[in-house]
C-alpha cells in the first residue's frame, strides 16, 4: 500500500474526529462546554474530510497512470507512483519520470505529471496543453524502461512511436491520439537532450519499429 505523509494525516484526523464525537454524544448531558465540544469535533471533522479527499484523489490519479502504464508493456504488476505533495517538496530532480534500472516495474512519476494525466483523461483530449501531451509520452516512455529497454534514445523512440496508444486509452480519439503524437515529435522531441533524441529515430531509420509505412511517427 501506499503510504505517505498525508494517509497517516488523514487517518490521525478521523481519529480525532470519531473521539471528539464520541465526547460531544457521552457528555451530551453536561451543559457546561456543551457548544465548544461541538464546535470542535466539526472542525475536526471538516479537516479529516479534507484530508481524506486529497488522499482518495492522490490515490485515484495515481490508478489512472498505473493504467495508462499498463497499454504498453505486458510485465506482471507493473504500476506508477505518484509523487507525493510531501516528497515534491524535497526534490530537486530535472526528471519527470524514472525507472530503477534493476528490473524494476514501477514508473515513478513527478506529481505534475500525474495531475497533467488526470487532466489529459478528464478532458483535455481535444485540446492538451504542453503539460499534458508530455505527461501522456512520458508514461509511455518509462513503460518502455519497464519493458527492459536501458537506452534513453531507444527507450523514448519507442515511445514516440507508440504514445497514440495511450493517448487512446485516457479517452482520446484515433484522430487526437494522432494529433498528440505528431505534436510530441514534431515540438518536443527536437529538443530533448542528447541522450535521448537520435538521428535514428525516423522513418525507416535503426529505431524505427514500423518497417513499411509512409508517415513517421
Ligand atoms: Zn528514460
Amino acid at each position: 500500500m501506499d503510504i505517505g505523509v498525508l494517509t497517516v494525516v488523514a487517518a490521525g484526523v478521523t481519529v480525532l474526529a470519531l473521539v471528539a464525537w464520541f465526547r460531544v454524544v457521552s457528555r451530551y448531558g453536561e451543559r457546561d462546554g456543551r457548544g465548544l465540544r461541538m464546535v470542535g469535533a466539526i472542525a475536526v471533522s471538516l479537516l479529516a474530510i479534507t484530508a481524506g479527499s486529497f488522499e482518495a484523489a492522490h490515490a485515484a490519479r495515481q490508478r489512472l497512470a498505473t493504467e495508462a502504464v499498463a497499454v504498453l508493456t505486458d510485465v506482471p504488476g507493473a504500476r506508477a507512483d505518484c509523487e507525493r505533495f510531501s516528497e515534491e517538496l524535497f526534490n530537486a530532480s530535472q526528471y519527470q519520470g524514472y525507472v530503477y534500472y534493476d528490473g524494476s516495474h514501477v514508473a515513478h512519476l513527478r506529481r505534475t505529471v500525474c495531475h497533467d494525466l488526470w487532466g489529459y483523461a478528464h478532458g483535455g483530449q481535444a485540446r492538451p496543453t504542453d503539460g499534458q501531451i508530455i505527461a501522456v509520452h512520458i508514461v509511455a516512455h518509462e513503460a518502455q524502461h519497464i519493458n527492459g529497454i536501458t537506452s534513453e534514445a531507444e527507450a523514448e523512440c519507442r515511445a514516440v512511436q507508440l504514445n497514440h496508444l495511450i493517448a487512446e486509452a485516457l479517452g482520446a480519439t484515433p484522430e487526437e491520439a494522432r494529433e498528440l503524437q505528431r505534436r510530441y515529435y514534431a515540438e518536443f522531441y527536437p529538443n530533448q537532450r542528447s541522450a535521448y533524441a537520435s538521428a535514428a529515430c525516423t522513418a525507416g531509420g535503426d529505431l524505427d519499429i514500423f518497417g513499411d509505412r509512409v508517415e513517421f511517427p
